[in-house]
């Protein structure tokens, strides 16, 4: 058994509001005279989305928000991260702390440093939620158009309901490719192949978000994998909200047996309390996958357009390296 917190690996499915380090967001509570508990269960995902909520209030300033997105990029940094892409929604801080624009210039600031601090590589997917956001859709792919090149890497689609309507983004999307940013949608997370089918042909995603239930048609599962459209996976998130069982039956492994390319990802850490190296973990000890296939789903990294020539070289040859090591961590 290999160190997975030594694994490099990139963190692409990460939700920056749902993923600021417990610690971190606790510390800013007490500043606000308030105190900030996760609970451990959700009765639901709307529970969820609530919940959700309660910590874009605590940030009452863009300095607020910039120390906790270093805060997030450290954290990340230390679990062997060398290519994070969090989902960014400024308009859960905008027009309050700001301009759209300016909630982005900070954001996007802020983990730029944090990640040249840490010697590794920050982009951002800005984010639409697909259940609120259409009347200022406009306003934000014209923010993640603005930022392509310059800390955007991806607009991104994100919301409970699928399929999720996504005819009415598709302008939206096209805009965005235009821009050259790459397009990645949620889908297959509380919605069934369609919601999948939906992202590809509607928006034309090239990446997903969960995808995992794309595993109930064969014929779903084959197109993924022929056009190598990745899922980010988030196998703890998913047991949490209820969308899967079990981690014993969740669909990760016909995904892969399907030639599906994967990532591993932790969602919302500060809710759910799992880093991404627990990702790893689980699919080692749930799933009984071996060093060499955990090594094949980092370097299956790669394939996000946002990693510079740099670090996609740098990734694939320190998981080379990981796999060429001793096996010395005991499993617990
Ligand atoms: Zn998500």
């Amino acid at each position: 058994m290999r160190d997975l917190d030594a694994l490099p690996k990139v963190h692409v499915h990460v939700h920056l509001d749902g993923s600021f380090p417990r610690a971190a967001v606790q510390r800013l509570a007490r500043r606000r005279g308030r105190s900030f508990t996760a609970p451990r269960t959700f009765a639901s995902v709307h529970d969820f989305f609530s919940a959700y909520g309660e910590v874009p209030p605590l940030v009452e300033s863009l300095g607020d928000l910039a120390d906790l997105c270093r805060s997030l990029v450290l954290a990340e940094a230390a679990h062997g991260v060398v290519y994070l892409e969090p989902a960014i929604e400024p308009q859960l801080y905008a027009p309050r702390l700001g301009s759209l624009h300016d909630v982005t210039a900070a954001i996007i600031a802020a983990l730029q440093t944090a990640a040249d601090e840490c010697g590794i590589q920050a982009g951002a997917n800005l984010t639409i939620n697909t259940d609120q956001d259409l009347p200022i859709a406009d306003d934000l792919v014209l923010v993640a158009a603005e930022f392509a090149g310059k800390g955007v890497t991806a607009l991104g689609t994100a919301g409970f309901v699928e399929p999720a309507g996504l005819a009415r983004f598709r302008a939206h999307a096209d805009h965005a490719r235009t821009a050259g940013l790459q397009v990645v949608s949620h889908a297959g997370q509380t919605g069934g192949p369609d919601s999948v089918l939906e992202a590809l042909d509607e928006l034309g995603a090239t990446r997903i978000s969960h995808g995992i239930h794309a595993a109930r048609s064969t014929s779903v599962l084959d197109r993924l994998a022929r056009e190598q459209i990745v899922c980010d996976v988030c196998p703890v998130s998913n047991v949490r909200l209820g969308v899967v069982a079990d981690l014993a039956t969740h669909p990760a492994p016909t995904l892969r047996a399907a030639g599906v390319p994967l990532t591993l990802n932790a969602d919302d850490e500060l809710w759910f309390g799992k880093s991404v190296t627990d990702q790893y973990r689980v699919a080692r000890e749930a799933w009984n996958w071996s060093d060499e296939a955990l090594a094949e789903v980092a370097r299956t990294g790669a394939l996000v357009p946002g990693l510079s020539d740099d670090t996609r070289d740098r990734l694939l040859s320190s998981v080379d390296e990981w796999l060429s090591s001793s096996p010395t961590e005991r499993q617990p």
